[in-house]
């Protein structure tokens, strides 16, 4: 992002005044010194998960880490305000059995939960006779992808949550609805998904807050996150973030008006949900999720005799 392109912003922190060390971020389309930023951004993440009802008071709320800055940032901002919203948690983790990276954010969400005085709860892959490995025509990083979403929300359940968040971000969001409309669906992936037979509800109190916000939060709190890239990470499964970081090039903050009426263009065709100005689980997407979640299933009964077991039977649990 070219500061130059930002020509809204103030000269001087939005919230004490100071002109010193700004920093700036297009999508907040404030300026924030570093001793306002932390709490500017938990304030945001308070403000969608009261907005969207995530966590109902007196409830346990499982926190999906990996190691990386956007759930290090998730898990400390929550911790810092579950007084406030009256909420207990606890940080869950998938060791992926990627070897010395898989070792290496073990090391470092054990650390993120003990800066933030969270207990962690820890499942192995390998306790399920699984090996990380290309499949067919997927590879690692989606199998990957695919296992974890499997395993979360039963990890979520074990743990006793009645909640399941997870660090999905504005830019995440945009990229999913994008998806989406590219086959044919024009939906936003709603900001609450209702609990299913494999897991709690899934919130995604980061829903209003941008990639860049996370290594940013991280630096100036000093959390620990996890300095490298995972081996497997293919840059190609996230191309279309690149078409929403040129959309916030030309039209500063334009990521969260686009979220914002994409989201009101889905509510709105689902009636309940628009008389209660929330989202619900008719909402189109949701009402898709199911839908999709039963076409798994059938076809998953009617597996091929060469096609692996565990990762049909883990596939039934996937959520959008
Ligand atoms: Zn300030």
């Amino acid at each position: 992002m070219s500061p130059d392109r930002l020509t809204f912003h103030d000269e001087t922190c939005c919230r004490c005044g100071t002109p010193d060390d700004l920093i700036r971020i297009s999508e907040f389309g404030k300026a924030l010194c570093p001793d306002c930023y932390p709490e500017f951004v938990r304030s945001r993440i308070e403000r969608t998960v009261r907005r969207f009802r995530m966590i109902p008071k007196g409830r346990h709320v499982a926190v999906a880490v990996s190691g990386g800055s956007d759930s290090a940032m998730l898990l400390h901002a929550l911790a810092r305000t579950r007084s406030r919203l009256s909420f207990r948690m606890t940080a869950i983790h998938i060791d992926m059995g990627l070897g010395d990276y898989s070792n290496a954010c073990i090391d470092i969400v054990r650390r993120q939960c003990a800066a933030a005085r969270v207990s962690l709860e820890i499942d192995f892959v390998r306790n399920y006779d699984i090996t990380i490995e290309a499949i067919s025509t997927w590879p690692v990083c989606a199998v990957c992808g695919g296992v974890r979403r499997a395993l979360m929300p039963r990890l979520a359940r074990r743990v006793g949550a009645d909640v399941f968040a997870t660090g999905h971000t504005l830019d995440d969001q945009l990229q999913f609805m994008l998806k989406n409309i590219l086959s044919g669906r024009a939906v936003s992936p709603p900001p609450v998904l209702p609990a299913t037979s494999f897991g709690p509800a899934k919130a995604k109190p980061l829903i209003q807050i941008p990639d860049a916000a996370g290594e940013t939060y991280a630096r100036i709190v000093d959390l620990p996150i996890i300095g490298e890239e995972c081996p497997h990470f293919l840059p190609d499964t996230h191309r279309f973030k690149d078409i929403f970081d040129l959309l916030e090039k030309q039209a500063p903050m334009g990521k969260g008006q686009f979220w914002q009426a994409a989201t009101r263009t889905a509510r709105s065709a689902c009636a309940p949900c628009a008389a209660r100005r929330q989202q619900c689980a008719s909402a189109p997407s949701a009402v898709f999720a199911r839908l999709s979640r039963a076409k798994r299933r059938r076809s998953s009964s009617r597996q091929s005799p060469g096609r692996p077991r565990h990762l049909a039977s883990l596939r039934r649990g996937v959520n959008p």
